[in-house]
């Protein structure tokens, strides 16, 4: 039984973070031509309404993109202009946002023709509001579980890979399974590009998906975790992401956007990032 429902969360630090890094891939793995076969294993709805009863009943939001968005003139980084112009090309002009894209919104501002986006999505109301969104755009929904889906849909039809792993973790065994997918994953296509996102909770439950990856023969992950500098009494003290063959250079270029993200009056966190399981040299 599925109850997580992400309109409680939209725009928060973690989507500016997961989001922020899946923009500056996008772009940069569309600098070669090659097409690019886009799996999102657990994509939402899409599309995300911030004046919701649900999204301003945890106010998260506000301390996430709505924060971000208010201060968007001290990102100085060129690589934020990509993010931040869906966002001014989604809201009409002003200080706060309405909408907010999902995974799947992301995703298709950045498709090419030849780019291949399929979705993945199991909980009712949230396949239903996904099919609406996707009708007349150039993707796929499935409603089936998304790793498994993903899986059987390996090596894809295109030259190139990006998978989005984004659960919801309600059950504690995801973070094994998330583990063990990715390692069947990798040795389908071990040129994917692979985005994994995990919280940062009290007692660590992501570290089994962490030490999953660390004693498997994946290489090539980099880590970046975002940690809020005053965290609620409960709930998520930070943010994490794998990123398995990251295209060269994006270590240094997300790690400069998250720091611009991080100062006090944006997101108030600090960013770290290290290479989890680094290249094999033999
Ligand atoms: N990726 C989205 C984004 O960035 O906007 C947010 C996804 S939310 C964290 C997780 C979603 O996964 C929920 O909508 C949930 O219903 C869905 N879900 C849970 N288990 C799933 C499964 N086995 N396969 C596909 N979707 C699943």
């Amino acid at each position: 039984m599925l109850s997580y429902l992400h309109a409680f969360h939209a725009g928060n630090f973690a989507d500016v973070q997961k989001h922020g890094a899946l923009c500056l891939i996008t772009s940069m793995m569309q600098v070669k031509p090659s097409p690019i076969t886009c799996f999102d294993t657990h994509a939402g709805s899409a599309l995300y309404d911030l004046d919701d009863a649900r999204a301003q009943k945890t106010g998260e939001a506000d301390s996430g993109i709505q924060a971000l968005w208010a201060h968007r003139q001290a990102l100085a980084s060129d690589d934020w202009s990509g993010y931040l112009d869906v966002l001014s090309g989604l809201n009409p002009a002003g200080s706060r946002l309405k909408r907010y894209p999902g995974s799947p919104g992301w995703l298709a501002n950045a498709k090419r023709p030849d780019d291949r986006i399929v979705l993945f999505e199991l909980h009712p109301t949230e396949q239903a509001r996904l099919t609406d969104w996707a009708a007349g755009r150039d993707v796929t929904v499935r409603c089936a579980d998304g790793l498994t889906g993903m899986l059987r849909s390996l090596p894809p039809a295109t030259p190139r890979l990006l998978v989005l792993i984004d659960p919801s973790y309600e059950v504690r065994k995801d973070y094994q399974t998330v583990a063990s997918t990715l390692v069947s994953a990798w040795q389908r296509c071990r040129h994917g590009v692979f985005l994994i996102w995990y919280p940062i909770l009290p007692g660590n439950p992501a570290d089994v998906l962490l030490a999953g990856v660390k004693s498997s023969s994946v290489t090539k992950v980099l880590r970046s975790e975002l940690r809020l500098a005053s965290p609620p009494a409960r709930g998520m003290s930070g943010s994490g992401l794998l990123v398995v063959n990251p295209p060269w250079g994006f270590g240094e270029r997300f790690d400069r956007m998250m720091g611009e993200a991080g100062a006090d009056a944006l997101l108030n966190a600090s960013h770290q990032l290290d290479w989890w399981v680094p290249e094999t040299t033999v």
